[in-house]
């Protein structure tokens, strides 16, 4: 399963290289979705808004602000340690599973933006 921040277009270059940045959004989702049925894996978009850096992966506790320039941080409640970058892509997947087993519950008629998927 391949899960992604919506509107996290660094993190597309990262993955996708320059020509991403040529292509509308729309299309560049149609080709991914492409991609991902060629490879029968799944692709899930999470909202932008949720706190992926600032939630701990191991316990689900939420810190109140994390700045920008800290990289790690350790975890007030279960006391792990959590890299900022590992930590978000830990939680973003972990909430585009759960958004697929929702999808798969009640379809995705009410919210097509939030998760795009393989049928
Ligand atoms: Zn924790």
């Amino acid at each position: 399963m391949l899960c992604f921040e919506t509107l996290n277009l660094k993190g597309m270059h990262r993955l996708w290289g320059r020509k991403v940045s040529d292509l509308a959004f729309g299309e560049f989702l149609q080709i991914l979705e492409w991609v991902a049925k060629k490879k029968h894996k799944q692709v899930v978009f999470v909202d932008q808004w949720y706190p992926s850096t600032k939630t701990c992966s191991s316990c689900g506790h939420v810190l109140e602000s994390l700045d920008l320039s800290i990289r790690e941080w350790r975890c007030p409640s279960c006391q792990s340690v959590n890299g900022r970058d590992e930590n978000a892509s830990r939680n973003i997947c972990a909430v585009g599973a759960s958004t697929v087993r929702l999808g798969e519950k009640r379809g995705l008629e009410g919210n097509p933006q939030r998760a795009i998927l393989n049928p």
